[in-house]
């Protein structure tokens, strides 16, 4: 077969740019499929995605706009200067690439034509190229596909390394041209009714959706068809090492919905961290993110517990969050995010340690579990994992009764977590798609707390993992009632304290120790209790109901959602306290957002 140009493939993507229906879309990405091999369609692919290799394999082209602008200018002649406005006014690198190349007006002076090959080879290796040197090498890469392209090549060129070649191509289309591909090689293909055709093109899709979602390479597996035809997908199977697409959640509004739909099912705390899914190959652990990322790097402290694991061979899916140590809660999600990152790993990971919540197992042992009903699975999953610090199950319960799913709602809502997820117990594991088999209910509000508090210390922790050194961990804190003059807990602080602070804080509350004072109110124990004397200024994201703290007790009790300490307040009295009638105040007062504006995760 002669060597795929890339003018053929920049032709097919004009037209697709110009079509006016998906439609025609996917029938002509399925006409260029047509006519490659297969090394072929799974570079077309590749690059559609904006990429060189199956997104877990972390192979990242890593260009930004500027890295681009840059190999324009190289290419061409034209100052980086004059293509910023370009851009500016076009908002397109393509567009600009384009417009630069017909200036230059280098039209047909070629001595080369460019390939396929040619193209995706530059951007391996611009894909391999990390720290010195890197980027000007990567720059010298593209300004030398520019240079033997025609306008239209560019165009593509420009915009592939952003991974948003603006065809609007994604993995649905992709498939749907595959699965038209393979329909027109059916005999008599032309002679066949429409509803005939629809159906043969229908079967096919399903049997390559299956295949991607147990093996998210989509490469790969326009690869397997291009030599084996649509039955060598019947060998793509779940392997440890490949990520399988993973189910989504649906929406519904209420307890009572959720129980006709689902009638006796499962729910389980939501937990507002990132969603991880590990592959454990004996000591092989990987793990992969929502979108198929390989995030292996990232969580040292989660592969070492997996390691513990006796299971040899297994997929396993939950959600990590930050955990502070020193109050016994989570964090809020914009500090857990934090812990993604490829850049001083090692240093988060002792600031903000992860716990895990397990909530699916898809693969033990060799076996393919995702057929499996959910309660199934979840019985496996209990009997291989054994909780310790880092790894643990997400609460469940199963239930019967819309009552029933909002007692246990309002309990997580009131310890600070998102809402609850709700789950089929018949359900199997349905990879890539959102069928009901899962069902989340958020709240739909959050508070918002401009003001800060001024709030006494009653008691306070010994300090655990990073603060050993301290001898204090969080303080137990409360709002004054001045009605009945009592001290009532409002909230455990472990955050912002400086050492400085940390210091002084250590120093004034040694020498105030008690055994309770009959004017403290408060169930939860510290470690010591202290004379109510220090008063401190405290921000918190907002006020919750919580039966865990004592304030405002006759209205299920108030407490700080992610309170942290700002400074203290030597010129207040404890009697000058936030009271217990202002914290109610409040709490009526505080702006409702919803919970949308927050939240929002990849
Ligand atoms: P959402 O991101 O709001 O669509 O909700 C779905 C996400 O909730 C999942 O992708 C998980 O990351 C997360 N999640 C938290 N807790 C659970 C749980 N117990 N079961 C399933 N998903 C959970």
């Amino acid at each position: 077969m002669i060597k795929m140009l890339f003018i053929t493939i920049a032709e097919y993507f004009d037209k697709i740019e110009n079509v006016s229906s998906r439609l025609e879309m996917t029938d002509y990405l399925a006409e260029l499929f047509e006519k490659t091999n297969k090394e072929e369609i799974k570079k077309i692919i590749y690059l559609l995605q904006g990429q060189v290799a199956p997104t877990f394999e972390g192979k990242e082209i890593g260009f930004g706009e500027k890295l681009i602008a840059e190999g324009i200018s190289k290419a061409t002649g034209f100052t980086r200067k004059e293509i910023e406005e370009s851009f500016s006014k076009k908002g397109d690198l393509g567009e600009v690439v384009e417009e630069m190349l017909i200036k230059k007006s280098q039209g047909s002076l070629f001595t080369k034509e460019l390939t396929l090959k040619k193209v995706f080879e530059n951007f391996e290796k611009m894909s391999l190229r990390e720290g010195i040197g890197s980027q000007e090498t990567k720059i010298k890469l593209l300004a030398e596909l520019f240079n033997s392209s025609t306008q239209k090549e560019a165009k593509y060129i420009a915009r592939i390394p952003l991974g948003n070649i603006r065809l609007g191509v994604g993995d649905p289309t992709i498939m749907d041209s595959i699965a038209i591909m393979i329909a027109k090689q059916e005999k008599n293909w032309l002679k066949l009714k429409e509803e005939e055709k629809r159906k043969i093109k229908q079967k096919l899709r399903e049997k390559i959706e299956k295949a991607y979602n147990v093996y998210s390479d989509l490469g790969e597996i326009s690869e397997i068809i291009k030599e084996k035809g649509i039955n060598g997908l019947k060998k793509v199977e779940i392997k440890t090492g490949t990520p399988i697409r993973p189910t989504a959640a649906e929406r519904l509004p209420s307890a009572k919905e959720i129980i006709k739909k689902l009638g006796k099912c499962a729910v389980e705390a939501k937990y507002d961290g990132f969603r991880i899914l590990i592959s454990k190959d004996d000591n092989e652990i990987k793990i992969f993110s929502r979108q198929s990322e390989n995030i292996t790097k990232m969580f040292p402290e989660i592969i070492e517990a997996v390691k513990q694991l006796k299971s040899k061979k297994l997929f396993i899916e939950g959600e990590a969050l930050a955990f502070n140590e020193e109050t016994n809660e989570y964090y809020p999600f914009q500090i857990t995010i934090q812990r993604k990152r490829k850049y001083d790993v090692e240093k988060k990971a002792k600031e903000y340690p992860l716990q895990l919540f397990l909530f699916d197992i898809v693969y033990l042992e060799g076996k393919n579990l995702m057929e499996k009903p959910f309660k199934e699975r979840r019985k496996i999953l209990e009997s291989i994992i054994k909780e310790n610090e880092i790894i643990k199950l997400s609460e469940m319960k199963i239930i019967n009764s819309a009552k029933e799913l909002e007692k246990f709602f309002e309990e997580k809502i009131s310890q600070g977590l998102e809402g609850i997820m709700a789950k089929d117990l018949d359900a199997p594991y349905i990879a890539g798609a959102r069928k009901f088999s899962w069902i989340k209910l958020k709240r739909s509000y959050k508070g918002n707390l401009d003001d800060t508090l001024d709030l006494v210390i009653i008691g306070y922790y010994t300090g655990k993992g990073k603060r050993t050194q301290f001898g204090l961990g969080a303080l137990l804190v409360a709002a004054y009632n001045k009605e009945k003059d009592l001290f009532e807990s409002i909230a455990k602080i472990g955050t912002g304290m400086t050492e400085e602070i940390l210091k002084e804080l250590e120093e004034r509350l040694s020498k105030i120790k008690t055994i309770k004072n009959v004017r403290i109110i408060s169930e939860l124990k510290p470690d010591y209790w202290v004379e109510p004397k220090i008063v401190i200024e405290v921000r918190a994201d907002e006020i919750t109901k919580s039966p865990l703290h004592s304030c405002a007790k006759e209205e299920t009790g108030l407490a700080l959602r992610f309170p942290r300490m700002i400074k203290f307040r030597n010129d207040k009295k404890p009697e000058q306290a936030t009271t217990t009638n202002e914290v109610k105040q409040m709490y009526s007062k505080q702006k409702k957002v919803s919970v949308e504006l927050f939240g929002q995760k990849e």
